[in-house]
């Protein structure tokens, strides 16, 4: 099982660690802790490099299978085996863009969930871009630029961003949880991960954010298009 650091520590860019365990065939190395984040909830997952025993490994990609995190190598130099001491580095640029980017996408749920009722239903992005799907009937173009206006209000407003690890029974307890699908957890989860930009949105989230709304930058609604009669998906662009 490895210890997810990036869930208490969003900003470790390089950390140490054990090999815990390596997967040949898919050329992949797991750790007992580690800082990539393994891709979920719309967040590509971390890149960067793990040193050990004198070599140098690039990570295309770290990947989540059970309880452990998988970095997946390139290129052939032989694997470390389990119990090698490892120093593991992020692509810090991609993923504090990721972060940012990240963070900007819960200010637009926040923005359109009070200002017109819409709920989330679904999101992905890259670094600096990202989209959102609403249910959000009355979504149309002049609104474009209100909500623009109003997200850059929240981000300049220097909201803080907390995370907290509460019991699953105490998270069903928040309102506010109940409308992100709290409720489509697996049942095995005890413990629910929440991120809160505080004033103006919470969800149940595992992946990273900034501390402060101040650190995202200006949030651009590039386009949006019609899912359907409700559903409607809005693209962002990150800059600054
Ligand atoms: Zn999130």
């Amino acid at each position: 099982m490895t210890q997810l650091l990036y869930q208490t520590d969003s900003y470790m860019q390089s950390f140490d660690a054990v090999v815990s365990a390596i997967d040949e065939e898919n050329r992949a190395i797991a750790l007992d802790r580690s800082a990539f984040y393994p891709g979920g909830g719309g967040q590509p997952a971390d890149s960067g490099t793990l040193e050990a025993g004198g070599i140098t490994y690039t990570i295309k990609r770290a990947r989540k299978m059970g309880d452990d995190v998988f970095h997946i190598v390139e290129g052939d130099a032989p694997l470390p085996s389990p119990g090698t001491p490892v120093h593991g580095q992020l692509d810090w640029e991609k993923r504090y863009k990721l972060m940012r980017t990240h963070t900007a996408m819960h200010v637009l749920c926040g923005v359109i969930f009070r200002d017109y009722g819409a709920s989330v239903t679904g999101g992905d992005m890259d670094p600096l871009q990202g989209r959102m799907d609403f249910e959000f009937e009355t979504m149309h173009k002049d609104l474009v630029q209100a909500i623009e206006e109003a997200i850059n209000r929240e981000v300049a407003a220097a909201h803080p961003v907390k995370v907290d690890i509460l019991p699953r029974e105490q998270a069903f307890q928040i309102p506010d949880l109940i409308r992100t699908k709290i409720n489509l957890l697996p049942e095995g989860i005890q413990q629910v991960r929440v991120v809160e930009i505080v004033g103006l949105d919470l969800q149940a989230d595992g992946g990273t954010h900034v501390a402060n709304t101040s650190e995202v930058g200006r949030i651009r609604v590039v386009d949006y298009k019609s899912k359907g009669k409700i559903n409607k998906r809005i693209y962002v662009e990150v800059t600054g």
